[in-house]
This record gives structure tokens, C-alpha cells and sequence, in this order.
């Protein structure tokens, strides 16, 4: 069986460590080639945007793909919709891998909102010292707040400038707590901005400022349409094997 999982997730690495060698499936992997040097899966992988939903039709049909698992980033929307659509056109059976949004826990300080918009407005009036914790392609919003001083944390050398005045720090995930709680102190941090990934790979920032006391502007998931959705790679596999998630065998 031909299947398609959409990477961009820690958990669309698991899957494919998990499915590798299984003589059931011929699975590939795509990256949207957000990173340079994408960890290397031990699958089949291909890099690069398909051309919206009529590109991703075409692919399909071309790669004969019987199943897609779509295990994307969580903040990856337009790709998400764009599965879901082109499975619809080809009736091809579509499951989203998705980990679960982080939990508020006792002496967590978040100040939840929509979107990178919103949270650049939550800053407030009076200068802060920020940490971005929200990756390279939603910093411009925070451009306009320049009363700020701005932390970012990339995975790549940018090759060219950033829209705001921001120290880096170049750096891949996981992190861990006694890192990032370094980090936050050594640059004299008082607010963090971070995105709901989810997962363990970036939560030490969420859990570093929860001890030190500060206050996290939270972005909330962007709006995916409904689909089939489990958390955890054992019910992909039960998926791809028996062609049903727990859900719908009641359990
Ligand atoms: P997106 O806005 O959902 O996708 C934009 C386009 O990128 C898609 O329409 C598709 O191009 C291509 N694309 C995305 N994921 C792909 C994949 N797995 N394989 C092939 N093509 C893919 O997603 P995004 O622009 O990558 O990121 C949106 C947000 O998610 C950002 O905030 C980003 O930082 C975050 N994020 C993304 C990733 C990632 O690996 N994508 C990882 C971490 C965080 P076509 O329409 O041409 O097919």
C-alpha cells in the first residue's frame, strides 16, 4: 500500500521509524523544505510544495497513494486543507496525526490569543524583553513594536535580514528545561511568545517560564477543517492496518 505522510512534525518522523522495513507499505515522506538540512527519515522523502490541491491531485494519481497520513506541523493550516480537499476529490482515505495542545498547569501565566497579530498587541505599550519562541515566518507582526527588545530562536541562518531588530540564537529542537531556563535568564527575558505545538520537542520554554514566573503570550491553533484525527503513532499504524481508528470501533 502506497502511502503519503505529510511531515513537518516530530511524529511524522515516528511514523516513518515505525513503518520502515514493514513490507505492507511503501510509504514516502514529504517536507515542505522549511529547514535546510530536514532530519533525514528512514524512508523515501521528497521536499517541496506540490502546487496547491490541483498539484497534490496530480501527485496522488501519479504516486498511486491508496492512504494519507497528514502529520504536519499544527500550525501548517493551508497544507492540512489542501489534503483534505484532494483526498475528498480522489476519495482517498485521509487520518491527521495531531498531538494534543499543551495544558494550562498550576503557575502557568498565559495570556491566550489568535493569532501572531494579537500576540504582538499583548505585549503592551512598555518595552519588554521578549522571547519569539514561534520559529522564522510569523515574525513581521511584531516588527511595528519596536519598543520591544526581541529574543528569536532559529533552526536555519536566515539568508536574508529579519523583519525586526531581534537577537538569534540558531539552534534545533528538542530543547530541554535547564537549557531554556538558562536562555531565559541569561538575556534577562520577562515575556515568552510561543505558538500551541504541542509535544514535548518545544514545551521547556512554556515549563522554563513557568518556573521563572513569566507571563506567555499562547497563540492558539489555527482553524482546520474537520477530519479524522488520532495522537499517537500506534493508532496510525492500527489505521493503516485495519482501516479503522479507535473512534470508530467505539473503543
Ligand atoms: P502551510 O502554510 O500549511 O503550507 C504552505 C504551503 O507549503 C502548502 O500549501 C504546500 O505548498 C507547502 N507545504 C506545507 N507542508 C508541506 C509538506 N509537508 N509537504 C509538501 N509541501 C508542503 O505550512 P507552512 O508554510 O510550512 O507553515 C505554516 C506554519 O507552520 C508556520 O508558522 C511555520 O513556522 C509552521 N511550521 C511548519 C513546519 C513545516 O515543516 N511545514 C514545521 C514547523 C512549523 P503547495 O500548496 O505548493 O503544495
Amino acid at each position: 500500500m502506497c502511502v503519503l505522510i505529510l511531515g513537518g512534525s516530530a511524529d511524522a518522523n515516528q511514523l516513518a521509524s515505525a513503518i520502515v522495513g514493514d513490507p505492507r507499505f511503501d510509504a514516502i515522506l514529504s517536507y515542505a523544505g522549511r529547514t535546510e538540512n530536514p532530519k533525514q527519515p528512514p524512508i523515501a522523502w521528497r521536499v517541496g510544495g506540490f502546487g496547491g490541491i490541483d498539484g497534490l491531485i496530480d501527485y496522488l494519481r501519479r504516486e498511486k497513494i491508496a492512504r494519507v497520513v497528514d502529520a504536519t506541523h499544527p500550525f501548517a493550516a493551508q497544507m492540512s486543507a489542501h489534503a483534505i480537499a484532494a483526498c475528498a476529490a480522489l476519495s482517498i482515505p485521509l487520518l491527521a496525526l495531531e498531538r494534543a495542545p499543551w495544558q494550562r498547569s498550576a503557575g502557568d501565566r498565559w495570556i491566550e490569543v489568535d493569532d501572531f497579530v494579537s500576540a504582538a498587541q499583548a505585549l503592551g505599550a512598555v518595552p519588554r524583553r521578549v522571547f519569539l519562541g514561534i520559529g522564522r515566518t510569523q515574525l513581521a507582526p511584531f516588527a511595528s513594536h519596536k519598543q520591544h527588545f526581541y529574543l528569536v530562536r532559529l533552526v536555519d541562518q536566515p539568508h536574508a535580514p529579519l523583519p525586526l531588530a531581534a537577537e538569534m540564537i540558531i539552534a534545533r529542537g528538542p530543547f530541554d528545561l535547564a537549557g531554556d531556563r538558562k536562555m531565559l535568564t541569561d538575556y534577562r527575558i520577562d515575556i515568552v511568545v510561543a505558538r500551541d505545538a504541542g509535544g514535548d520537542s518545544a514545551s521547556a520554554k512554556i515549563e522554563a517560564a513557568r518556573e521563572l514566573g513569566l507571563p506567555v503570550v499562547m497563540v492558539r491553533r489555527p482553524f482546520i477543517p474537520a477530519r479524522q484525527r488520532v495522537e499517537t503513532v500506534a493508532e496510525v499504524l492500527r489505521w493503516l492496518c485495519h482501516g479503522e481508528t479507535p473512534a470508530e470501533r467505539g473503543v
